[in-house]
């Protein structure tokens, strides 16, 4: 897994646990969606009955499970999790919802994910709290309707587009997450430093903020691999030297791109900035086309080092900048 991918690795999951944010108000950012759920909550617990059903959507990385982990934790009410690929048949969803206790909370990750029959059963349980357990194959199969605790699911979804419309409108509440600002995530960096007892200078922590590419889960990851270098190699203390000389010896650079990013904009730039097509570029890489398109692409274009034209991938006078070499004449800014 490169350094700076978004989605979790194992040592991520581990790591998590110590510095993840267990209540809404140790949560850095996302000032629109934390103050949205908050009057949920609140308004909910005032009721006295579970809050409408929540999407949470946005990229990998920037606090979908933790929020959802909150949520449970602010209605005082208990928590079940499960993902999108995990629940492989209708029946396994079934033993799911018909368990749950009264208020729990259900939280589905990559929702976007899970299997048709299974998806459609859900649909009857979020809106009416009952599900239909089919017993039986052919002629004579019979459905077994179940009543379910009313329940609040929590969805987090990568890819909102691939939602089904029957999906999207069951739910009450969609918060859209948003990339971090540098400085939030210079105040993630220090909380976590501080929750590993990792001795940190502001400057360190503006300095991996800005290579952490808007996303807190790199911004720890980061901090975490800095940590190693200044322990080995430096004093212990994660400063600009350390951040630096660390993040070169990974090859992020001061953009947070790491080598891949760099040869993607590289092959562009061979093709005189493009426009060059997704199965080319990757071919130039030495990747699939969907680790190029994925991993590599939506930084690249939220950075504006790389625009899409119907032709092609393009490299913009940024790109140009960014690795040293005069853009010809008509590039695009
Ligand atoms: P997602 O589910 O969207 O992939 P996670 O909720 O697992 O992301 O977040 C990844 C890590 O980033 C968490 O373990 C947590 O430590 C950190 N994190 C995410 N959002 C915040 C935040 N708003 N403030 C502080 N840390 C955060």
């Amino acid at each position: 897994d490169p350094l700076v991918s978004a989605w979790a690795s194992d040592e991520d999951a581990a790591a998590d646990q110590t510095v993840r944010p267990k209540r809404m108000s140790e949560l850095i950012g996302q000032h629109r969606v934390r103050e949205q759920l908050h009057l949920l909550l609140q308004s909910a617990l005032r009721r006295g009955s579970p809050p409408d059903h929540i999407l949470l959507s946005g990229p990998p990385g920037l606090g979908k499970t933790t929020m959802a982990m909150i949520v449970a934790a602010e209605l005082g009410a208990g928590l079940r999790m499960t993902s999108g690929p995990a629940i492989e048949r209708a029946g396994d969803l079934a033993a799911v919802l018909t368990s749950l206790q009264h208020g729990d909370v259900l939280f589905i990750d990559e929702i976007h994910r899970m299997a048709r029959p299974a998806e459609e059963l859900l649909y009857s349980a979020m809106e009416d709290f009952r599900v239909d357990v089919v017993v039986g194959k052919g002629p004579g199969a019979t459905a077994i309707p179940l009543d379910v605790e009313p329940f609040t699911l929590v969805g987090a979804t990568t890819r909102s587009g691939l939602l089904t419309g029957p999906m999207r409108d069951r739910f009450g509440f969609v918060g859209q997450l948003e990339f971090y600002e540098p400085e939030e995530l210079e105040q993630i960096i220090t909380r976590s430093a501080r929750i590993l007892d990792v001795p940190i200078l502001e400057d360190g922590a503006v300095e991996i903020g800005r290579r952490s590419r808007g996303t807190p889960r790199i911004a720890n990851r980061l901090l975490r691999r800095v940590r190693d270098y200044a322990e080995v190699r430096g004093n212990g203390v994660v400063d600009l030297k350390a951040a630096r000389a660390a993040l070169r010896v990974y090859d992020v650079d001061e953009l947070g791109l790491d080598r891949l990013d760099r040869a993607v904009l590289a092959a562009l730039l061979r093709h005189g900035g493009g426009p060059v097509g997704l199965s080319t570029l990757a071919v130039a890489v030495g990747e699939q086309p969907d680790t190029v398109e994925e991993v590599c692409e939506p930084f690249l274009l939220r950075s504006g080092l790389i625009a899409r034209t119907p032709r092609g991938r393009v490299a913009t006078a940024s790109a140009w900048r960014h690795l040293g070499i005069p853009a010809p004449a008509g590039t695009v800014v």
